[in-house]
């Protein structure tokens, strides 16, 4: 501020050019807001379409393996009816979780509080297992599991902690495809991480994190795959922000990765 000479402050006498000046800043200031906002706004709508993708390609996947099996069934002579009821089945209950990951991606996106279910976190996990059973085998993947027994319930969203488990699951199986099939280690853990927070932890003996890239694992659109999207992460830390939990990644021993997050045990978010 200026100040006359006995140091009280003087009015600043502004040219109309210094006001256009000015007034022009402020215009310019406000376009670039705008253009940002728009940016944001695509940004978003991208995001949220390819993880619509992204996620809604396993159970698709899965529909399609059952439908094969339920053809083979039928036309086999006679027709093992059980076996393509069975299919059938598995074909009911994936077309409900494609579309309860779509209700819930979307949830996600509109910041939507999440589901407050009450959680058996170890249930939880054996769900997810069951759910990715076929591609392990395929993968000839030796899964080991350490849950902890007596854990108390969490409140969280169900379809929300699976999917951040299953695309833990997904990403060790993905990161153990180039190892001998001997060497297909994956082990799922839950316990006490702290006195309030309950863990998951997926850890597999794959390629390992780069270090270069760790900070970057949880962004939006990192990956290294040659067919991915970089969104598996980004949604899931959402999810776990949204539990107010937390995730993070570090190299495993001998090799590979651990992934793992918390959820609160007493602290109920009301927020997403
Ligand atoms: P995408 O699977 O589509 O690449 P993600 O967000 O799930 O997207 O993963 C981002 C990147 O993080 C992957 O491309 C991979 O480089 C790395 N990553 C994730 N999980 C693992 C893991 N278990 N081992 C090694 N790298 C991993």
């Amino acid at each position: 501020m200026k100040r006359d000479e006995r140091g009280q402050p003087v009015g600043i006498v502004e040219t109309s050019n210094d006001i256009t000046a000015r007034r022009q800043a402020q215009e310019a200031l406000r376009d670039t807001q705008e253009d940002l906002a728009r940016v944001n706004r695509v940004m978003l709508l991208s995001e949220l379409t390819s993880s619509i993708a992204h996620e809604v390609k396993q159970p698709l996947s899965a529909i399609s393996t059952s439908v094969g099996a339920a053809t083979r069934w039928l036309i086999t002579v006679p027709p093992h009816l059980d076996e393509a009821n069975a299919a059938l089945g598995r074909i009911a209950r994936d077309c409900q979780r494609a579309s309860e990951i779509i209700s819930r991606v979307s949830a996600l996106a509109k910041k939507e509080v999440p589901h407050k279910d009450q959680l058996d976190i170890n249930a939880t996990i054996r769900e997810v297992i069951a759910m990715t059973d076929d591609v392990l085998q395929r993968n000839h993947v030796v899964l080991r599991t350490g849950l902890l027994s007596g854990l108390p319930v969490v409140t969280a969203d169900r379809v929300q902690v699976q999917q951040v488990i299953l695309n833990l699951i997904t990403n060790a199986v993905e990161a153990m495809k180039g190892e001998a099939e001997d060497r297909r280690e994956l082990t799922v853990n839950s316990g006490w991480d702290d006195e309030t927070d309950l863990f998951v932890e997926v850890k597999d003996s794959g390629t390992g994190l780069d270090p270069a890239h760790i900070d970057q694992l949880f962004e939006s659109f990192h990956t290294t795959k040659s067919g991915g999207m970089g969104l598996g992460l980004a949604i899931s830390r959402s999810i776990v922000k949204a539990h107010d939990g937390r995730i993070w990644a570090a190299p495993n021993q001998p090799c590979g990765a651990v992934f793992r997050f918390t959820l609160p045990v007493r602290k109920v978010s009301s927020a997403a």
